[in-house]
């Protein structure tokens, strides 16, 4: 190491020091998590468990949600729960010791199933037409939607699928248990995604809940894994105090809750009309890099107040985009957030702006940039 090295780790160890966040890493992969680590995240705020199902996996998942009966479900399931229980080995064997909180699965569905179009051009072009073919046709027919964004996402989707929600709290729990045996100290956490409404964390941490006792009772072991979920819905930061009763902890999906505050499409609106607020000056900068205070931070803020009266020991975090970005880590800072959770490159940086944050704080001033 030079001298340049060592003021930089001088600075980052002064900030963890003083910081009052927790800087978190969000990360699918334990190579990325490993890196999350080297660069000094104290967990991963967000695992996200969308691309575990991509790739040669994709077939078991179209099985999976296009299931014509329970049996061709459970083998998909069935297939799928080793491949997830390696995966998350991995993932909570590189950040040992430390919290990991994987997320049930969230994709927008239209990511998952076959191409409508294809399916029927290649139907029309058949000479004899599979049948196989032709249900599934149906089957996707059935299941599109016009916003899939909207759509059977998240906790909508878990609910839905019968045992899709099980076989991942059981590769959660195995992947411990193995850990457990192999004298590691796994702290896995279980979140829901986007979750409008009491009622449905309360039967996805039912369900959770069912299956992390089964696994314990068949490996004669006691199992702690918190339940929480992500606040990424205005109806759910509007409805904290009761989301609360049911959660151990709150994760700010910032990504969605800034386009539902908004009702601006977050794949879309940058390269649309963004331009042009920038120019007429209607934005200074994109809320969804930097945090709308005035908006979506006010959604923050009462949904932390309102889940804290109701559950004293809840624990925040945001997990967002905005995470990593300096402004909005002093605004969090502000807003009492136990912990900021970005991709693993922005680690360094979010680590200074956290403990800017809570210097700034202390002298009075909001900001000492
Ligand atoms: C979010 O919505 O802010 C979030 C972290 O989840 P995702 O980006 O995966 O929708
Ligand atoms: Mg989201």
């Amino acid at each position: 190491t030079g001298p340049v090295t060592d003021a930089v780790l001088g600075a980052l160890t002064h900030a963890d020091s003083v910081s009052r966040l927790e800087v978190r890493a969000n990360a699918d992969t334990p190579e990325d998590a490993a890196r999350a680590r080297a660069l000094g995240a104290q967990g991963i705020g967000l695992c996200r468990t969308e691309h575990m199902f991509l790739g040669e996996r994709r077939a078991l998942v179209e099985r999976m949600i296009l299931a014509r009966d329970d049996t061709a479900r459970d083998q998909a399931l069935a297939a799928l729960l080793p491949l997830q229980r390696e995966d998350f080995t991995g993932i909570l064997e590189a950040m040992d010791g430390l919290p990991v909180t994987i997320r049930l699965l969230d994709p927008p569905l239209h990511e998952f199933l076959p191409d409508r179009t294809d399916l029927a051009v290649r139907l029309a072009a058949a000479a004899h037409p599979d049948p196989h073919d032709r249900e599934l046709l149906h089957a996707v027919e059935r299941m599109h939607e016009q916003n899939p964004m909207l759509g059977l996402r998240g906790v909508r989707l878990g609910l839905a699928v019968p045992g899709l929600m099980a076989m991942q709290v059981r590769a959660v729990a195995e992947a411990v248990i193995g850990r457990l045996g192999a004298g590691g100290r796994p702290r896995a956490e279980i979140m829901i995604p986007l979750v409008g409404t009491v009622e449905e964390l309360r039967l996805a941490r039912a369900e959770a809940e069912r299956v992390l006792a089964d696994v314990a009772a068949e490996t004669g072991t006691t199992l702690d894994c918190p339940i929480g979920t992500m606040i990424e819905l205005p109806r759910a930061a509007l409805t904290a105090g009761r989301i609360a009763q049911d959660a151990d902890f709150f994760s700010f999906g910032t990504n969605d809750l800034t386009q539902t505050t908004w009702g601006l499409s977050r794949d879309d609106a940058e390269a649309s009309f963004f331009p042009l607020y920038l120019e007429k000056g209607v934005f200074e900068v994109s809320p969804f890099e930097s945090i709308d205070q005035e908006g979506v931070g006010q959604l923050v803020e009462l949904a932390i107040r309102a889940g804290r009266a109701i559950n004293p020991r809840l624990e925040t975090g945001v997990c967002g985009e905005h995470g990593g970005d300096p402004d909005s880590i002093h605004f969090f800072h502000h807003a009492g957030l136990d912990y900021v959770s970005c991709s693993p490159f922005r680690i360094p940086a979010a680590r200074l702006e956290a403990g800017r944050a809570a210097v700034a704080d202390r002298a009075g001033t909001s900001d000492t940039r």
